[in-house]
């Protein structure tokens, strides 16, 4: 891929050949953030060891697979890289070992949003049914 588009770069124009690595142009919306739009493509063989550089290292501190993605997407691209990011979190030993919290929460998104779902559907019951809106808030959560 890096010698075709060396060899004729007017094919390819969303990417770039220089010192022998790949960069393909990513347009970003991120407003005025120093976000690189030449991203590095990174060879199968290398994206192990940029997930290792940005998450286990001492600087990257481990993060959650949100902001690890961000990190690496600043700077490097390849194809199903957030797929890739984030089996690479869940996965991480020192992550499940000190951070199980973090884990739980990725399948528990409910207990992130408390009573607003409640609320809604009562608002929801109030309207068209007038006289067993009180019977059924009556008998509702926690009744
Ligand atoms: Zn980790």
């Amino acid at each position: 891929m890096r010698r075709k588009v060396e060899q004729q770069p007017e094919k390819f124009p969303d990417y770039l050949g220089e010192d022998g690595k790949l960069y393909r142009h990513i347009p970003h919306r991120a407003g005025n953030e120093e976000v690189a739009s030449w991203k590095m493509c990174v060879p199968i063989g290398q994206r192990q060891r940029v997930m290792t550089e940005n998450h286990d290292m001492p600087t990257a501190g481990h993060l959650g697979s949100r902001k690890t993605i961000a990190r690496i997407a600043a700077r490097y691209h390849w194809p199903g890289m957030h797929r890739d990011i984030r089996k690479y979190v869940r996965n991480c030993e020192s992550c499940m070992k000190y951070k199980p919290s973090q884990l739980q929460a990725a399948g528990k998104m409910l207990t992130q949003v408390p009573e607003k779902p409640w609320a809604t559907v009562c608002t929801d019951f109030v309207g068209p049914c007038h006289d067993r809106s009180m019977e059924f808030n009556a008998a509702g959560p926690g009744g």
